[in-house]
């Protein structure tokens, strides 16, 4: 069983820049995820001077990590965002992730990307008789919207259900290989720096100093597409989303399926087929809480019980209102994040609308998704609550490191510091301070995927301290 995503495997990197001298840009877009080539392919043939720089390797973020797939129909989104905006914002939403599927297709067909783009049915279904109406409902607003929704009581797999409804005009993919088709695309004209990390942007008069640990690239306008936002104030978005996780897996059927298939209701369960590999999700729950992730793992395995190929987990930003930030933040500063578990779509839709806005065209979608939109009172309400979940993990995972969760991994204090020690296989001993560089939470072991994890915001750590997913944008290498 491989510890880590179906779409890594097999896929090397080649052509690796790492930045080695300063520089002068009309833009610096900062990650190198579906979101940063993303933007990049919007901009790269324009008269501007731009460069990405992603930390680790392109597309190697929660991206690598996702299920793949470019649908418009997204849980109950349509009834969701009902309840909040009036149905033009809803239509609006809707054509826009419509518009997102066109452009991704649209790229595809244009530059022959490789990328197993492949139209499938989606599904949205339920096992649960109180939720078949809250479907029925969903489907209403869809038919509203003019769009063909198709009703069944049994899955294309044979699996029976409550209730599923389906739309044919939706696709699946593989990200990396859509990612790496976006590079290549790009990078003759924009200069993208793998292994360097951006640890501090700030402003000199008209400027952007964007800083790593030995150079810096002075740009006239910011893109964040590093997935969390990394800085905390003035934008408050650690009050305004929660990180969700997922446990996934892939496991070989001698046969494969032409459609994909989510759940009503959360815990999300989400399947779609890739080759002769089912891929499978479950158990999602807020970061903030269940961090026992052999135990969460294993709910998964429990499910499919069939021994998996792969298995691995991924997190994603969850929005106040369900709808992306996307847009300026602060002067020549923009974001594209909090992309509520669709960003295949989303990102394609951030991509264009932070292009526009840098370019100055006209895009019908700023208004919508803009990160300065002020939420209703309900939605601030949530403020508190995800305060509190935050400060419960953070005092959680100073006062309870879960022993018992744990066969080869010890807890000491060296020096007055948190150290954590993970045993490998050789009996070698893996030394890390326990403690996020965020901010200051204690780490948990991911014993599946060998990782420390930050139950906080999720930053991530490989077994020897180098971070591997931000927030956090430094190591916990335990020097002597
Ligand atoms: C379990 C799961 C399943 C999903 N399935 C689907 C799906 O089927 N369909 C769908 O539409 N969406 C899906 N999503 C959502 C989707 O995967 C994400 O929304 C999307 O991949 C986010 O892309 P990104 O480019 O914003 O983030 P990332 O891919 O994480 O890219 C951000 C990049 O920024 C880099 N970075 C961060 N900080 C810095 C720094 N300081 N300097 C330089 N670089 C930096 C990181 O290394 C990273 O590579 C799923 C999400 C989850 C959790």
């Amino acid at each position: 069983m491989k510890n880590y995503s179906i779409w890594l495997d097999g896929m090397e990197e080649s052509n690796i820049k790492v930045l080695n001298e300063d520089k002068d840009v009309d833009v610096i877009i900062i990650g190198g995820g579906i979101t940063g080539l993303s933007v990049a392919y919007n901009l790269f043939d324009s008269n501007l001077k731009v460069c990405l720089v992603e930390r680790n390797l392109v597309g190697h973020g929660v991206s690598s990590r996702t299920t793949g797939k470019l649908t418009y129909l997204q849980e109950l989104i349509y009834s969701k965002l009902n309840k909040n905006f009036n149905t033009d914002k809803v239509r609006l939403y809707l054509n826009s992730q419509k518009d997102a599927i066109k452009i991704v297709k649209d790229i595809v067909d244009k530059y022959k990307i490789d990328c197993d783009l492949k139209r499938v049915d989606s599904y949205i279904y339920t096992n649960i008789e109180k939720e078949v109406k809250n479907i029925e409902n969903e489907k209403d607003l869809l038919d509203f919207f003019g769009i063909d929704v198709f009703e069944s009581k049994t899955l294309p797999n044979n699996k029976k259900c409550k209730k599923a409804i389906y739309v044919k005009d939706t696709y699946v993919f593989h990200p990396l290989k859509y990612i790496y088709g976006l590079k290549k695309i790009v990078e003759n004209k924009i200069d993208i720096y793998e292994k360097t990390c951006i640890n501090k942007v700030e402003k000199e008069n008209n400027y952007y100093i964007c800083k790593t640990d030995k150079y810096k690239i002075k740009a006239k306008k910011v893109v964040f597409a590093t997935h969390y936002p990394y800085f905390l104030i003035p934008y408050l978005f650690p009050l305004k989303c929660y990180l969700e996780k997922s446990y996934i897996t892939a496991f070989k059927l001698n046969k494969t399926y032409n459609f994909s298939a989510i759940t009503s209701s959360k815990p999300v369960e989400s399947i779609r087929y890739h080759n002769n590999y089912e891929i499978y999700l479950s158990n999602s729950h807020n970061l903030c809480v269940k961090n026992d992730d052999k135990n969460n793992f294993k709910k998964v395995i429990d499910k499919i019980d069939i021994k998996p190929d792969f298995i691995w987990s991924n997190k994603d930003i969850i929005t106040s209102d369900n709808i992306p930030y996307i847009g300026t933040i602060d002067e020549n500063m923009y974001i594209s994040t909090g992309y509520n578990t669709w960003g295949m779509t989303n990102s394609a839709i951030g991509g264009k609308i932070i292009g526009d806005l840098i370019l100055s065209n006209k895009n019908k979608y700023i208004k919508l998704f803009s990160p300065n939109r002020s939420l209703n009172i309900f939605k601030i309400m949530n403020f508190p609550l995800n305060i509190s979940s935050n400060i419960k993990s953070f005092v959680g995972s100073k006062i309870n490191k879960n022993k018992s969760w744990y066969k080869n991994v010890k807890f000491k204090k060296i020096d007055g510091k948190e150290v954590g020690i993970y045993i490998d296989e050789n009996k070698k001993e893996h030394i890390v301070y326990n403690k996020c560089p965020h901010l200051k939470c204690g780490l948990t072991f991911n014993e599946v995927e060998k990782t420390w994890d930050c139950c906080c915001h999720g930053s991530r750590f490989d077994i020897d301290g180098n971070c591997i997913e931000g927030p956090s944008n430094y190591s916990i290498t335990y020097k002597k």
